[in-house]
């Protein structure tokens, strides 16, 4: 028996957020800068290498994986990836295979991702007006969207959507928001926006717009009832009473569940990081690369960098910079 992962800290790692491209169709003024430079293809593991890594945190006891990016969706040959992992989710091995998207390309993928064994997507949608749309993701557009969240319905997948707060952006639109994804089933999850990378300040749609302000604007309206759930991740929720919906509140850098954590995120290279909130990571890439064909080198790294996970991140806001940013993009290390 291949002995599980554990942390340390006794959390049993089950939970591994893949990112699969840094590369994306949107502009988001949060996550990108206009003009990006993005990492040469030979730096990127190959579907093969994702394959291979994957399947080895699995045999290694991870039960859900988690695709993300950049947008997973424009990764040539994604399909090819997911309908491979389809094989864990048949040996009952993985228990849940899903993904975060920007919902761009949901038209093209939903049924195909449907075949491959997943069930659920979070969809990144932060506002259903038009022109404030194209401002928030420069390039997106959101019929598009909209079409691609019709197909991912229809394709039967159950829908989140994943909302980011701005102050001033989408303030007026808790309502709307709450009321569309209760007319369609879906979820709803507000995030707070963390301030990653240097994107500069031209840009700024919104500003920082906490959980417990849009909790307070929430509770005009209606009635909430905290949840006891917990994910293992950093999300805290509410149903209300009017409606029965389930609202999620997530701060990324909060660290109320440091004590539950469950995950570590990849990117697409092949590091590892072991707690979102601090620059620690391994770089499992050579342990892949040189060693083709035998995976007990990776193991043995894979375990060594669980050695190493924090106990929470609340314990080391020294390693931040001095402006409390963490320097790297959401879109490198997967949202
Ligand atoms: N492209 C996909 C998407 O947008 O869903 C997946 C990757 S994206 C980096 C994952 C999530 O991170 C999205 O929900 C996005 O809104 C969120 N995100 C990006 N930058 C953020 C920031 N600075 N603060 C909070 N959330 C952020
Ligand atoms: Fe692309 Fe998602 Fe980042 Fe927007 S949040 S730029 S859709 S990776």
């Amino acid at each position: 028996m291949t002995q599980p992962l554990v942390d340390p800290f006794q959390r049993a790692i089950t939970y591994l957020r893949v990112s699969v491209t840094d590369r994306c169709d949107f502009r988001c003024v949060y996550c990108m800068a206009e003009n990006m430079t993005f990492l040469p293809k030979k730096e990127l593991l190959t579907l093969e290498e994702l394959d291979r890594m994957c399947s080895t945190f699995v045999r290694l006891g991870v039960q859900k994986l988690r695709i993300t990016g950049g947008e997973p969706l424009v990764r040539r040959d994604i399909m090819t990836f997911f309908r491979s992992m389809s094989r864990h989710l048949d040996s009952g091995a993985l228990k849940e295979l899903t993904l975060t998207t920007n919902g761009s390309q949901l038209e093209r993928f939903a049924t195909d991702l449907y075949a491959a064994g997943v069930r659920r997507v979070n969809v990144s949608l932060d506002t259903l007006d038009e022109e404030k749309f194209a401002r928030v993701t420069r390039w997106g557009r959101l019929p598009q969207v909209m079409r691609g969240l019709d197909a991912a319905q229809a394709a039967g997948l159950k829908v989140k959507l994943n909302a980011v707060a701005l102050k001033g952006f989408n303030e007026d639109e808790v309502e709307t928001l709450t009321r569309f994804c209760g007319e369609r089933g879906m979820d709803l999850t507000w995030i707070e926006v963390m301030p990653m990378g240097d994107l500069g300040n031209e840009d700024r749609v919104g500003q920082y717009w906490s959980m417990k302000d849009l909790r307070a604007r929430l509770a005009e309206s209606y009635t909430l009832t905290d949840l006891p759930e917990s994910t293992g991740g950093p999300a805290r929720y509410v149903r209300l009473e009017e409606t029965g919906q389930k609202i999620g509140f997530i701060t990324p850098l909060s660290h109320n569940f440091c004590e539950s954590c469950n995950r570590v995120r990849m990117t697409c290279t092949g590091e590892l990081y072991m707690c979102l909130g601090q620059e620690d990571m391994l770089d499992l890439r050579p342990a892949l690369r040189n060693h083709p064909g035998n995976d007990a080198p990776l193991e043995q790294e894979i375990r060594r960098a669980i050695g190493l996970k924090p106990e929470g991140h609340d314990f080391d806001y020294s390693r931040q910079r001095a402006d409390g940013q963490v320097s790297r993009h959401m879109s490198h290390t997967g949202g």
